[in-house]
């Protein structure tokens, strides 16, 4: 494990793994001021989307992507099914679902999600899954397919700018492990002793201190040769009014946060005193964005089963894995989120929660079943009792206990019914009807015949009544259910066979032109599937034949690409395209088998945006004011020299 701690001249060092980018000896560009490095940044980041110099010869893409199969490099983050065929199915891994509504296309090598919309080529799907930069990107695809990265993208500042955060956030959680051993960190070890955690624990999720001073952390790093607006920009530092930046981190015990590659991307600092907030965390850098991570995964990951604890907080994971439980991960932030849902579900079949037992906690398990109710993970809750938490019923009652309470942690349903049964006072006639009422909707979600029939039993048993009406009253909600999923499906199915799916194609504009908005995509399909109709149609069509802007952005991209006689595979676009152009592309593709491609068809599609454009700028007409109004009617009538 490349995490654990390595000799590092004679003493033992959490060497935070090595790092995914050789380290570079560049001298960093001066930040005069941190309001000018802030915006470089978001320039930098601006970059990455659009408009950066060509890094990548069509000829390499097309080499790459001839040697990376999409199916077999999706197959390592989701199940495929009909696997081999035209297009095979697979659940998203980009949103949670239960039925899958993720295509691959083998003939474009792209995917399209028609749930979420997600979509691209192996190049953008590597960015989005593994949270990487375009060049990073290439490069993961490169060392699979065996190939040379063909340049150096050391001069990329946006990149560049990464590689420094990784680098000083590898080197702050080395000074604040090295704090840890300074006698100011006295208060620190002490807590660290009360909690019962062994050197071995601190050292393999490299806890540290942060000093009570203003400026250790920033002293330091300027003395391996980081600058104050780095320090500022990546959150190791915050800038005061009058200027001067100082420790973001102070007289804390610091949490690395780890991603899954071993970089540690972020921290998380909790107080030794009674002073607020609790717990700090980064906010969002180049590196790391909040509600995106979990806690210990890059540990937890390793297990074999498949089964994971999720726990509330970094001290419960951390005891949790002392006692062997090393399955345990917390997620980062305080709203669970549906990307750290997907990315869980990457790495399990099995969820066990395990928060506080008090009534916050409580609430929040609820709140993550409801949540995670939509993800194919098998879910259980455990009961801890007392108010405790994990780290409390390990210390005071031993593994054995903890075991005990893992293996016979509740399953969701059996969680809800309790929380149900604990509203209502069920020795009474109306606290019992309450109960039944409530129980029926949640058994009614069990798809499962048998087990449905099991809990009816328990529910009848529980309120000493009889089992037949609850049963009749469970089969009831049972079939509504299911017949209102059918008949959402089946809409969903319909809109999307009719090319409908608004919500799911990412054009803005495309609801409020739908007519238009069809006639733009078959056009641009058209030209993907025949590229030399753009010639053929130059007279009647041009970008400004076009309504919406997505679908002007991508005709102008399409154009560009044919008329320099480039290839239009999808990873020709992907270095200078945004996300959505992706998805936007990728669905164009999916429409290739469902156009004609005819010329006919052209000529009627050019038509319709004409008529439509027209019809547009009359409505457009309606919505101004009198006085524009005239002059535009003055404009149109000299036009036609009446
Ligand atoms: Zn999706």
């Amino acid at each position: 494990m490349r995490i654990l701690g390595v000799e590092n001249g004679g003493e033992y060092l959490p060497a935070f793994s090595i790092p995914f980018f050789v380290p570079i000896s560049v001298q960093p560009r001066r930040y005069t001021a941190y309001g000018k490095c802030r915006k470089e940044i978001k320039k930098m980041s601006y970059n990455t989307e659009r408009g950066r110099g060509m890094r990548f010869s069509d000829d390499f893409l097309s080499e790459l992507r001839s040697r990376i199969d999409i199916e077999e490099l999706v197959s390592k983050y989701t199940e495929i099914r009909h696997r081999g065929s035209r297009t095979p199915t697979a659940l998203c891994p980009f949103h949670t679902e239960k039925t899958p509504s993720f295509v691959i296309y083998r003939d474009t090598q792209s995917y399209y999600c028609f749930g979420c919309g997600a979509g691209g080529d192996a190049i953008t799907f590597v960015k989005n899954i593994e949270r990487l930069d375009y060049v990073e990107a290439v490069r993961f695809l490169c060392e699979k397919a065996g190939m040379q990265m063909p340049t150096d993208p050391v001069d990329d500042e946006y990149l560049r700018m990464r590689r420094r955060c990784y680098e000083a956030n590898r080197e702050a959680a080395r000074f604040f492990c090295g704090c840890l051993k300074t006698e100011s960190a006295a208060a620190a070890r002490a807590y660290l002793k009360k909690r019962q955690l062994t050197e071995e624990t601190v050292k393999r999720f490299g806890l540290g201190y942060a000093p009570d001073t203003w400026d250790a952390l920033i002293k330091y790093l300027k003395t391996k040769g980081f600058h104050e607006g780095e320090l500022v920009a990546f959150n190791l530092a915050r800038q005061g009014r009058s200027g001067r930046a100082f420790d973001a981190f102070r007289n804390r015990l610091m949490f690395p946060i780890v991603d899954l590659r071993g970089n540690v991307v972020a921290f998380g600092g909790r107080v030794l005193d009674d002073s607020k907030p609790k717990y700090l965390n980064t906010s969002d850098t180049v590196v790391y964005k909040k509600g995106q991570g979990i806690y210990a995964l890059n540990f937890a990951k390793n297990n074999t089963d498949r089964k994971l604890i999720l726990c509330e907080g970094y001290m419960d994971v951390i005891a949790m894995h002392q006692a062997g439980f090393t399955n345990a991960v917390a997620a980062l932030g305080t709203a669970f989120t549906q990307e750290q849902i997907s990315l869980l579900s990457r790495y399990c079949d099995e969820l066990t929660l395990s928060f506080d037992s008090d009534e916050a906690g409580q609430k929040a398990t609820s709140r993550a079943l409801k949540l995670l109710s939509a993800s194919p993970m098998k879910l259980r809750v455990m009961q801890l009792t007392d108010g405790k938490d994990p780290d409390e019923i390990i210390k005071s009652q031993g593994r054995e206990k903890m075991k005990e309470l893992i293996g016979a942690a509740k399953n969701d349903t059996e969680f809800a019914l309790s929380r149900a049964a604990a509203k209502y006072d069920i020795s009474t006639d109306d606290g019992k009807l309450g109960f039944i009422n409530e129980a029926v909707q949640i058994l009614a979600e069990i798809g499962n015949a048998v087990e449905r029939d099991i809990y009816i039993s328990r529910v009848a048993e529980q309120t000493n009544t009889n089992r037949e009406p609850i049963r009749l009253q469970v089969e009831k909600a049972y079939k509504n259910r299911k017949r209102r999923a059918e008949r959402e499906t089946f809409e969903a199915e319909a809109r999307q066979a009719a090319g409908d799916d608004k919500g799911k194609i990412p054009n803005p504009e495309r609801r409020a032109n739908l007519r238009a908005c069809k006639a733009e995509e078959t056009i641009l399909a058209s030209l993907l599937k025949n590229p030399d109709y753009l010639k053929r149609f130059s007279g009647m069509l041009g970008a400004d034949s076009f309504i919406t802007g997505v679908n002007r952005e991508l005709f102008r991209g399409i154009a560009e690409r044919i008329e320099n006689k480039r290839p239009l595979e999808l990873s020709v676009f992907t270095e200078d395209s945004s996300n959505e152009q992706i998805s936007m592309l990728s669905y164009l593709l999916t429409l290739g088998d469902k156009i004609a491609g005819t010329t006919q068809e052209m000529e009627d599609c050019i038509k319709t945006l004409a008529e439509e454009k027209i019809k547009k700028s009359v409505s457009d007409a309606s919505e101004m004011s009198d006085a524009d109004f005239l002059s535009f009617m003055e404009h149109k009538r000299k036009k036609a020299g009446v």
